[in-house]
């Protein structure tokens, strides 16, 4: 899956609506401290499904909605919506949230519910937990991990972590395969 847009509004310090073309490759994002480089990771998160507040820095939900400032009102909704592409075929998921009527999502216009956008996102082996989001204060662990572990989590990001559990899967299934083979062995050296 590629996310080729992101669209903002209201959310956090992205009062006004903001539009990000992403291109294939990689994406840096940088600029002064403050100027809102994890909030726009929190919403890339936050429109895949992240439900705790907690790791959105806030105490509740609704603090993902812009709060005001000396010279501009607060919202009375935080809006994201992430275009994805994948396998040719575009999707557009949107969450929206507002004050004292909680969260919505669509996928492609349609009424959908949390479940459903994380199930989208599972299948395409990405979301709001994915390790292909690094955000700034994971870099160390990233960098402090082991090499079994490093390598576990860059799986992961790759999305064939879901592979290796298939292929345990299978070699049960072949042991035990193996095991009655031998049984049925026996069986037949038995009659004769
Ligand atoms: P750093 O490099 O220091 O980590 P950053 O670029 O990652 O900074 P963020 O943490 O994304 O910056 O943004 C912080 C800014 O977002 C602060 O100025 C904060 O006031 C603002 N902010 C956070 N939540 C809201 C909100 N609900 N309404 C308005 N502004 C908000």
């Amino acid at each position: 899956m590629q996310i080729k847009r992101l669209r903002i509004s209201g959310f956090k310090s992205f009062v006004d609506p903001a539009d990000l073309v992403i291109e294939p490759g990689l994406t840096g994002v940088v600029g002064p401290n403050g100027c809102g480089k994890s909030n726009l990771l929190e919403a890339l998160r936050w429109t895949m499904g992240e439900n705790s507040a907690r790791s959105m820095r806030g105490a509740g939900m609704e603090d993902v909605i812009f709060a005001g400032t000396a010279s501009r009102p607060p919202r009375d909704f935080a809006e994201v919506a992430i275009l994805a592409e994948r396998d040719g075929e575009e999707t557009e998921i949107v969450r929206r949230i507002e004050r004292g009527a909680g969260s919505a999502y669509r996928i492609d216009g349609r009424d959908v519910r949390a479940r459903d956008v994380a199930l989208l996102f599972a299948d395409a082996a990405t979301g709001a937990h994915s390790p292909a989001l690094v955000s700034q204060n994971r870099i160390g662990v990233v960098i402090a991990a082991k090499p079994a572990e490093r390598r576990a989590m860059l799986e992961e990001a790759a999305g064939i972590a879901g592979l290796h559990v298939r292929r345990r899967d299978a070699e049960v299934r072949l042991r035990a395969t193996e095991t009655n083979l031998a049984r049925i062995d026996e069986l037949i050296a038995d009659q004769d």
